[in-house]
């Protein structure tokens, strides 16, 4: 996207003419000691070696944006939009600087001041203020892709070389991987009962790219509560949380989308929110920060945010009935960086997999990095985010595991390409689907 706005003329903007500078944090840049503990952990900073692509000089930048010294121009973007927000920097530094909130507050003083082309304000149109708040288009275009997939349409497009001419549509065609049956959604129950005497009551948010591209972890997710005595609850007319709008600077229709998910879940009382896509779990925590100056919501987010909870960290505090199917497999883990460093779970699901008999966990070097996914970094900015997948591939290759293990759409996908690419012997899941196989081969042989 970038590259076709430099083609543009450079437009300066004054700092007294920039349209919602108050909107970055001034205390926190204030915060940043500029001590650099952060570099070593963040991925463009490796891979590139400079200044302004570290958490450090990112915060630099931004300080000049406010302090009026710099334009809110492309390169200004090249460097802010060039990283993952894959939170590795919160983790490493000791100031507390909360950086992802920083570098969408700068995204969005961006797309309100500089005019992109044409084309590209009519996508951003379309994706996030149509297609995302709009669960029922959503539903379309991916039944649409799903009959492009399979009536022979792709092999066509890709052999007369049409979806090269497709700009970041073609980037993405080239990612997603085959979905599956768009009648396989309907399978998740909007209740579904335990199994014996309830324990818990859950709801859960099932995310939009679970829903349509992964509807069988869905699946998976409900039956593991329910075996654990948990009745869940999905509420229909859940919309998407949010995330990629706030992640793209794109901050109005995410508050409405958030009101929207807060008020649904009120109308159900269940004890917590439960997510499997490490994604959307470390928005909907965020709903408290992005509503709190609204008075009708902030004490309703505030609610909401603190009952949401990602799937392996919900089993990991209840008593977890322990698996008892054996799955006799080499299993590495992957840690999806929202789950990570936006939302601190590490161990849970580590101890989930441990628990099943016969499965043997191997840790994976650097599981803790990015493996480039980030939304959807690798539609927008290629390049940076196949030299990640590399990386993270020659480290799962290492392993001589047979399944690779995630929690987060994104990973999935991204790791599956990977995994196709490097021709390996390997298959691609969440941590959610192994512990359902391992109770339900129970069922099985019992
Ligand atoms: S570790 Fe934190 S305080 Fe130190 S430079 Fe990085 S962001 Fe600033
Ligand atoms: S969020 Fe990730 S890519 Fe962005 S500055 Fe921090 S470590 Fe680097």
């Amino acid at each position: 996207m970038l590259k076709e706005t430099q083609k543009e003329e450079t437009k300066v903007v004054e700092k007294k003419e920039i349209k919602a500078i108050e909107a970055i944090d001034d205390e926190m840049l204030l915060a940043c000691a500029h001590c650099g503990l952060c570099l070593p952990s963040c991925p463009t900073y490796r891979e590139l070696s400079m200044e302004m692509d570290s958490p450090r000089g990112r915060i630099y930048i931004m300080r000049a944006l406010v302090d009026g010294r710099l334009p809110v121009d492309e390169k200004f973007a090249e460097h802010i939009y060039r990283c993952l927000v894959c939170r590795a920097c919160e983790t490493a530094c000791p100031s507390g600087i909360h950086y992802s909130r920083l570098i969408e507050e700068a995204r969005e003083v961006f797309e309100k001041n500089f005019k992109r082309p044409l084309s590209q304000r009519i996508l951003q149109n379309f994706v996030f203020k149509r297609l995302f708040p709009n669960q029922k288009l959503l539903g379309f275009t991916f039944w649409m892709i799903w009959l492009y997939q399979r009536l022979g349409i792709r092999w066509l497009a890709r052999n007369l070389g049409i979806m090269r001419l497709m700009g970041r549509m073609g980037e993405a065609e080239k990612i997603l991987p085959n979905i599956p049956s768009p009648l396989l959604k309907y399978s998740l129950k909007k209740v579904i009962p335990p199994e014996g005497e309830r324990k818990h009551r859950l709801g859960f948010f099932p995310g939009c790219m679970m829903i349509h591209i992964f509807p069988s972890v869905n699946l998976a997710t409900a039956r593991v509560l329910a075996e654990n005595g948990c009745e869940v609850i999905t509420p229909q007319k859940q919309q998407c949380c949010g995330a990629l709008h706030t992640l793209s600077g794109i901050k109005e229709p995410a508050l409405r989308l958030a009101r929207q998910n807060i008020d649904i879940f009120e109308k159900i009382d269940v004890e917590a929110i439960i997510v499997n896509c490490a994604g959307c779990g470390a928005a909907l925590r965020e709903y408290s920060h992005l509503l709190a100056d609204d008075p009708d919501y902030a004490e309703k987010a505030e609610n909401f945010s603190r009952r949401v909870k990602d799937i392996s960290e919900f089993l990991a505090e209840i008593e977890v009935k322990p698996p008892q199917g054996e799955i006799v497999h080499r299993v590495t883990y992957d840690d999806p960086c929202h789950l990570l460093h936006g939302q601190k779970v590490k161990e849970q699901p580590r101890m989930l997999l441990q628990s099943i008999p016969g499965l043997e966990l191997v840790e994976l070097k650097q599981a803790d990095r990015c493996c480039g996914s980030a939304g959807v970094y690798n539609v927008l900015q290629p390049e940076m985010s196949m030299r990640l997948l590399e990386d993270k591939m020659k480290n799962i290759a290492e392993t001589n595991a047979e399944i690779v293990v995630t929690g987060n759409p994104g990973c999935l996908i991204q790791i599956g390409l990977g995994v196709k690419q490097h021709n390996l012997n390997m298959r691609v899941m969440h941590t959610v689907e192994l512990l359902d196989l391992s109770y339900r081969s129970r069922d099985a042989t019992s």
